[in-house]
């Protein structure tokens, strides 16, 4: 091989939401299962540092990496496709971008010259594109947010124009990701807006090796010809991508067999070698149409009208789901209409109930209510973060008899902050700053339930958290039948606390969904989905 690691760039046009994250991580899977070591990246061109501080309503989920990067969502979609292990070099923004360049600038790094878009920024993303890539990658994937023709994309757009430029012919292949609509009342599907975004990408100097379209049908003849003519890509580089029906891991094999994956080695000049598929497709199998029964889970939240805030907690239930060959049927309960409304008509006849993390007052009441309910009914609970922080309140308060017991994330004054903050947190006030984020290692009691679901006495989760369980409060806990079985030792924090007298009752406060993958789903939310699907609520 050449020039390492070989780069693909993924950009997109027409419109966002086409599901860039998902082609990008489809063919990380496919190029990784033909044997070679792939880098996944995701470039954002908004004005964040990173996506840590917005609202779920505006980004979705905050996805975290192992060294305590919060990122965007679409690297989730990387890891649990391509399994690859992602870090702080695997997510740029403009903001972060800038941030460097005027350290920088403030440093006198630029020897007093005039510090311009070009070439100082673009300099700065084309050493974050290399920057994710080690002496082992042979192929990097970079995504590129945004729609091609947005102002805000363009240094990275030309980054990767001059990168292209600079390491040669058979380094660089561009994918861009277009939309093929369908107009109903002409009964046509329309070229013309890839037509268009493919010719805003030649004005920049880029052009598409690869054209993927997006369609909610199959694309006839004369329009494979006129991508092909048109957009100016060979006609076996015209790809298509249909709305899959049932499950987002159908798309890499979608793309396999009209071998994107083959072709864009076949550009670097790099030999095909054998695509190992199988566990991916019997998964698959299960996933399309399991042989048990439907398991229905509440996911008791605040954001659930937008199901891209909890992407991670649905996808790892779904691989709960495979693993146990059941069909998972997710109950989308707003937090604040148990606040109001009848529990027993919002969460009647579920399987199990499930508290995400969330941050802020707004539903906790709701959220509560939904642990004291999983309690009292014995319905399987998984309670994850601010779901743990629910379910020791709800303990607190309704078992061990705690009036107005609470975290002080919600009441400053409260009669018992079961929930606070540690005493060494109390003086930062930087956003982030006071954020436990990354990989914690925890030790399990044994004897414990969670214990026996991981099979391991040490283990080492994500998380995403400012708040912990009050050590003063562990032993009245203890005694209301709620105990504490995981612990970060160096810092002697909880980190899992279960109730013994209740068939599956379990919250942590990590986020162990992000640790979840198709091919391994990961053991908490394998036994609680196992636990529901055999209850007889
Ligand atoms: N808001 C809580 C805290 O900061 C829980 C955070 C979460 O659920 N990710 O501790």
């Amino acid at each position: 091989m050449s020039v390492r690691p070989k780069l693909v760039f993924v950009t997109g046009g027409v419109v966002s939401s086409l599901g860039k994250g998902i082609t990008t991580a489809s063919i990380g899977l496919l190029l990784k299962q033909r044997g070679y070591d792939v880098a996944i990246q995701k470039m954002d061109p908004y004005l964040n540092v990173d996506p840590g501080t917005m609202s779920p309503f505006q980004h979705g989920e905050v996805y975290v990496t192992d060294d305590g990067a919060e990122t965007d969502l679409d690297l989730g979609h990387y890891e649990r496709f391509a399994g690859v292990t992602l870090n702080k070099t695997s997510n740029y923004t403009t903001g972060r971008i800038y941030s460097e360049v005027l350290t920088r600038e403030r440093r006198g790094d630029y020897l007093g010259k005039t510090v311009q878009v070009i070439p100082h920024v673009t300099d700065e993303i084309k050493r974050a594109v290399l920057s994710c890539a080690t002496k082992q990658t042979d192929i990097a994937i970079v995504e590129v947010g945004g729609t091609a023709g947005d102002i805000e994309s363009l240094p990275f757009l030309e980054a990767m124009r001059q990168l292209s430029h600079e390491r040669g012919p058979g380094s660089t292949v561009f994918v861009h990701l277009t939309l093929v609509p369908y107009l109903r009342t002409s009964g046509e599907l329309k070229t013309k807006p890839s037509q268009r975004s493919t010719g805003i990408l030649r004005g920049i100097g880029i052009i598409p090796d690869f054209l993927v379209c997006r369609t909610d049908r199959h694309l006839e003849r004369e329009h494979f010809d006129k991508l092909s003519m048109f957009c100016n890509v060979p006609r076996n580089a015209v790809i298509e991508e249909r709305d899959v029906s049932e499950s987002i891991y159908e798309v890499p094999v979608e793309l396999a067999k009209q071998q994107l994956d083959t072709l864009i080695l076949d550009k670097f000049g790099l030999p095909p070698n054998q695509l190992d598929l199988k566990d991916w497709k019997d998964m698959l199998q299960r996933a399309v149409s399991p042989s048990g029964r439907t398991v229905t889970i509440a996911v008791v939240g605040k954001y659930m009208s937008l199901r891209d805030a909890y992407k991670s907690i649905f996808e790892a239930l779904n691989h709960g789901a495979v693993a146990n060959d059941v069909d998972l049927d997710i109950r989308a309960v707003e937090a604040e209409d148990l606040q109001s409304g009848d529990p027993e008509r919002i969460l009647g006849g579920v399987d199990g109930i499930l508290v995400p993390g969330g941050f802020g007052y707004r539903g906790i009441e709701g959220k509560v209510d939904a642990v004291r309910y999983a309690r009292q009914n014995r319905i399987p609970f998984l309670g994850i973060c601010l779901g743990l922080q629910c379910a020791v309140i709800e303990t607190a308060r309704n078992v061990a008899g705690l009036e107005g017991a609470d975290s002080t994330e919600f009441d400053q004054n409260c009669s018992h902050p079961v929930i606070g903050l540690m005493e060494e947190q109390k003086s930062i006030s930087t956003k982030g700053g006071t954020m436990r984020l990354g990989a914690y290692r925890c030790v399990l009691e044994e004897g414990s339930l969670a214990r026996s679901v991981y099979g391991r006495k040490e283990i080492s989760e994500r998380h995403r958290h400012r708040y912990e369980i009050d050590n003063d409060y562990r032993q009245t806990l203890a005694d209301a039948g709620m105990s504490c079985t995981g612990r970060y030792p160096d810092q002697d924090l909880v980190e899992v606390v279960e109730r013994p007298d209740h068939p599956w009752f379990l919250a942590c406060q990590f986020h162990p969904e992000f640790k979840s993958h198709p091919l391994q789903p990961h053991p908490l939310f394998e036994s609680f989905l196992r636990h529901a699907s055999r209850s007889d609520s």
